[in-house]
């Protein structure tokens, strides 16, 4: 039996050293044959340096690498290590320790001792992280359940373990838009959340700032939810209704008290906000149009610079 495990770093020559040191050990009594597959998604740092001198202590241990030829992001380097992997097992891990390693031989026991496809690791707490952030964290779980059929569970990380069944599944989902946490919940299986303390990044600093997390969200609404769209057509029908109603009631009002001149600001005010409301909803479309725009590209979601073959 062998397991992958798949670490995508960014910036991480800090903390991948501390990384494999802490994670060698603990991954090698626990099954057959590890393999390390590093992806490297267009570090400015010495990155790539660093996953080439790390030299594996275990006999059973194998470490390999892709290294992409720009930044294309956590979700790309993701798939390419589910696509390179070639374990039995399949495990997700970010560089900075903030997925405790110490949590694989329990994981690893209960995939094959019960009756379980992946399990996943869940943050029992927000702690160590802004209150605003949290907030809007939550307010977006919270959302994106109520619009999505795919559920969504608030503090889930990516840090997993899956069977290769589960795998193949996921690398199924071709489209070129991926929101993993979404695609994850989307392919089914059975799946246990194991939950555990937030844990500090040990080296290094997070690559996602406030703005990158809501852009992010928002992803995350357009790629699982036609929410918004049936949203645009509700304003459109009720701003119709009600506009209906009010031509109405000027009508029966001149024809009992006269016509009246006055009223161009209400005017105007009212021809900005339907017009904005046109715009709004146009926005909507348009976001999903991008959408698809990129999709029928084809384009590939990242390109592999070098590896440890070449
Ligand atoms: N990461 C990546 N590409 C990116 C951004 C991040 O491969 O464009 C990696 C990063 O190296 C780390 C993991 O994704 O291993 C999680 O990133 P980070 O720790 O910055 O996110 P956080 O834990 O704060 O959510
Ligand atoms: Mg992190």
């Amino acid at each position: 039996m062998k397991l992958s495990v798949i670490v995508p770093c960014y910036n991480e020559e800090a903390s991948l050293p501390l990384f494999f040191a802490q994670t060698e050990p603990i991954a090698q009594g626990i099954i057959a044959e590890v393999e390390y597959l590093f992806i490297n998604d267009g570090s400015k740092d010495k990155t790539l340096e660093m996953i080439k001198k790390l030299e594996p202590k275990f006999e059973n241990s194998k470490v390999r690498y892709l290294s992409f030829s720009r930044n294309f992001g956590k979700e790309a380097a993701l798939l390419a290590g589910l696509e390179h992997a070639t374990g039995d097992f399949i495990t997700v891990m970010d560089a900075d320790l903030q997925d405790p390693p110490e949590m694989l031989p329990e994981m690893l026991h209960l995939l094959q001792t019960e009756d379980y496809d992946c399990i996943g690791t869940k943050r029992m707490d927000r702690r160590g992280e802004p209150k605003i952030r949290s907030f809007f964290a939550q307010t977006f779980y919270r959302m994106i359940n109520r619009i999505s059929d795919t559920e969504m569970v608030d503090g889930v990380r990516d840090f997993r373990l899956m069977t290769r069944q589960m795998v193949d599944a996921i690398l199924e989902v071709k489209e070129y838009n991926r929101f993993s946490k979404g695609i994850f919940s989307w392919v089914g299986f059975n799946t246990k959340y194991l939950p555990y303390e937030n844990q500090e990044r040990v080296a290094g600093e997070t690559s996602w700032s406030f703005w990158s997390l809501f852009r992010y969200s928002l992803e995350a609404i357009i790629n699982f939810s036609d929410f918004p769209l049936t949203l645009a057509s509700f304003i459109g029908f009720f701003s119709c209704a009600f506009s209906a109603i009010a031509l109405l009631f000027i009508v029966v009002r001149t024809l009992i008290i006269g016509d009246s001149t006055s009223g161009w600001p209400s005017l105007v005010c009212i021809i900005l906000f339907v017009g904005g409301l046109q715009l709004f909803c146009l926005g909507i479309v348009g976001k999903y149009v991008g959408k698809i725009f990129l999709e029928t590209k084809k384009r590939p979601v990242y390109i592999v610079k070098e590896t440890e073959k070449s």
